[in-house]
């Protein structure tokens, strides 16, 4: 009997022996997640009244916890809220990064809702070698990515945990009284060697799960929370969902997105950790187009062979990219079909993305460029959202 190629997915790494990358289905067995399936989908189109993004409708979007619950509350008019985030890793971030904030912009649009969105400069300071006064800053600058992509101010709240870190430690001191430190080691893989800083971090991400971590932006009452992230966060809001009942909170739904692979390939993510697996929001068209005629190709080793075999698609980056990031269904399914038969080059793929892909890049820089420190300063201000 063969066994699974082995695969390694954490909020730390993404690794897997597989050359078409993560196996999606183990994935959600070992984490114990739920399919996003058709009927579901369907629902959502139903109950939101609005036809289902690409990304979901094309199963990037592929699992889920609760989200029939959010849709029950969205059916009966009871508000909800979103939370994602973003680690500053780097002052800028990468194109696997824009799927949850797409994704979670379209989501805030259908919801009609407020959103939180947190920025972990302390779990940056923890693991990377950054200096807190460093980790502080790229947040701002990272606030600005995240700006360009167009949330409404009036509903959006942008924070910064060595900033906010006061508003929600009640809920952190009542999570870190509940997880003991081995439900952590068993979650993450801590050491005895880990810092104590990584050790307590996970309840600072949990926290804003809960409504009560932000009195002041969405008023008392509790509501339920729905997060968007890839599915290497997951970890985190086990481990919440696993403490609310406890803390008489409501357990945060979630909805997970595959990764953007690396442009060497899908047995790693896309990643600012990872030197040259990633196309930067501030990269020019000349090395957006260089970097994707670089990435890791599907397509036979000769003219000759990818017209008898055609391209093996799952290992095709820039086929992979185009999934993610052509809205026109039919035309990537040409592609697809194409591509997959031989009658499409490589080359030719890699053009079209390139020419996909560089100006919703070029739009970002150029939202960016206008995103001004005092613009941060109101996204980050204590005020009561709308929608709320
Ligand atoms: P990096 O190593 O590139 O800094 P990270 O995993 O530290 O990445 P975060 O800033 O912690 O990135 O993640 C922000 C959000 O983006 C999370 O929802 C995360 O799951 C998602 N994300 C990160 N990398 C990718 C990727 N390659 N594809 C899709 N989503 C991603």
């Amino acid at each position: 009997m063969t066994s699974a190629p082995k695969q390694t997915v954490t909020p730390f790494l993404v690794e897997a022996e597989s050359e078409s990358g993560v196996d999606y289905g183990i994935l959600m067995r070992d984490f114990g997640t739920q399919p996003i399936t058709d009927e579901l989908v369907a629902r959502f189109e139903k109950v939101t009244g609005h036809r289902a993004h690409p990304l979901l409708r094309r199963g990037l979007y592929f699992s889920h916890r609760d989200l029939e619950k959010v849709l029950d509350c969205h059916e009966k008019g009871v508000p909800i809220y979103l939370y994602t985030g973003r680690g500053p890793s780097s002052d800028t971030m990468h194109v696997g990064h824009m799927i949850p904030f797409i994704f979670t912009c379209y989501l805030q649009k259908v919801f009609n809702c407020p959103l939180v969105i947190q920025l972990t400069d302390d779990e940056k300071f923890f693991w990377k070698a950054l200096e807190l006064k460093q980790a502080r800053m790229l947040a701002r600058e990272n606030a600005k990515d995240i700006i360009a992509f167009g949330f409404d101010i009036t509903k959006t709240f942008i924070f910064q945990d060595t900033e906010y870190i006061k508003e929600m430690y009640l809920n952190i001191c009542e999570i870190q009284k509940r997880v003991t430190f081995s439900s952590v080691k068993s979650i993450f893989g801590f050491t005895d060697s880990t810092s104590c800083g990584r050790i307590a971090f996970p309840a600072i991400q949990a926290a804003p799960s809960f409504s009560s971590s932000f009195v002041k932006l969405l008023g008392d009452k509790q509501r339920y929370c729905l997060i968007p992230c890839a599915i290497d966060q997951d970890p985190y809001f086990r481990m919440t969902r696993d403490v609310a009942p406890r803390m008489n909170e409501l357990k945060p739904a979630l909805i997970h997105c595959k990764f953007v692979s690396g442009l060497q390939g899908a047995s790693s993510k896309m990643s600012s950790s990872i030197p040259n697996s990633a196309i930067f929001l501030d990269d020019t068209p000349k090395k957006i187009k260089a970097k994707i005629n670089g990435s890791k190709s599907g397509g036979g080793e000769t003219r000759e062979l990818h017209r008898q075999h055609g391209a093996t698609i799952e290992n095709d980056v820039a086929y992979e990219y185009l999934t993610f990031f052509m809205e026109d269904d039919d035309e990537l399914k040409r592609i697809h079909d194409e591509y997959k038969a031989g009658r499409l080059e490589s080359g030719e793929v890699k053009k079209i993305l390139i020419d996909i892909l560089t100006p919703i890049v070029q739009n970002i820089q150029q939202n960016r460029s206008v995103v001004t420190d005092e613009m941060v300063d109101a996204f980050m201000a204590i005020r009561k959202l709308d929608a709320s």
